[in-house]
């Protein structure tokens, strides 16, 4: 299998489409793209990946969350695959964060996102889930929800200020740990 990430820009044709929402859900060709992603936001070291970021204008996007060196605090999670999802409410109270993307390398920006969301969505199992999440779930899952409108995190920044490298995104870190 290939690492192969759609990149900002190079390939905005499939990152800013909106993806079709997905019918056989049971399917090989679904099973394995599920499985595909899977593996890539494994080996990308992703919190999350959305099928257009592989190259397919799909509705469905992985969440696998788990603390690492660029997000401590972030709660651990067996990875979902989530199908055809819907935000059907978000809070109005906003929380600014770092975010990062395998579709945008090496850069980092704070984004305003809704601290609590109540989605539905299919799992891979065609199950219907209803969820709540909060804080760095509710960002993640309105990230990749994003990517299925071909919307990137870099158009969610307010300001140029709120842009840094990864190198000086490592040192803000550190602070925040020392
Ligand atoms: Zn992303």
């Amino acid at each position: 299998m290939t690492l192969s990430i759609a990149q900002m820009k190079t390939d905005d044709d499939i990152l800013r489409n909106i993806a079709k929402p997905v019918q056989n859900i049971s399917s090989e060709d679904i099973q394995n793209l599920i499985d595909r992603l899977m593996f890539t936001c494994e080996k990308a070291k992703g919190m999350g990946i959305a099928a257009p970021q592989i190259f397919q204008s799909k509705q469905i996007f992985i969440m696998s969350s788990h603390p690492n060196e660029r997000y401590p605090d972030a709660p651990v999670m067996v990875p979902v695959a989530v199908i055809n999802p819907k935000i059907i409410w978000q809070s109005h109270d906003f929380e600014k964060d770092w975010e990062g993307c395998l579709s945008v390398p090496d850069i980092r920006g704070l984004v305003l996102r809704s601290r609590t969301i109540n989605v539905t969505y299919t799992n891979r199992y065609d199950e219907k889930i209803e969820a709540e999440y909060h804080g760095f779930l509710a960002r993640l899952f309105q990230h990749e929800y994003d990517h299925l409108k071909g919307i990137l995190f870099i158009d969610k920044v307010l300001s140029e200020a709120d842009i840094i490298t990864e190198k000086e995104y490592q040192n803000v870190m550190m602070k925040r740990i020392i």
